[in-house]
């Protein structure tokens, strides 16, 4: 866990901070550079009700390159 991720979960109760982490691997990004897939919450991000903007300058956890990223929100299920 992020230094971000641990002092925002522990002014939430556990509860909370399993919502956030749910809706946090649900944004998903692949790496230009080495296509290793990750999620939000593996690069110590929260994404939490996030309406606009999901761009962010991330280090890829596989290679360790930056690079600007989109995370695109995971395909719900349909049943
Ligand atoms: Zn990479």
């Amino acid at each position: 866990m992020g230094l971000i991720q641990r002092m925002m979960t522990a002014i939430v109760s556990e509860e909370t901070a399993a919502l956030w982490e749910a809706e946090t691997r649900q944004y998903q990004a692949t790496c230009k550079k080495c296509q290793h897939q990750y999620d939000a919450w593996d690069i110590g991000a929260i994404i939490y009700k996030a309406t606009s903007d999901r761009h962010a300058l991330v280090r890829c956890p596989a290679c360790g390159k930056r690079s600007m990223t989109w995370f695109d929100k995971r395909q719900q299920p349909d049943n």
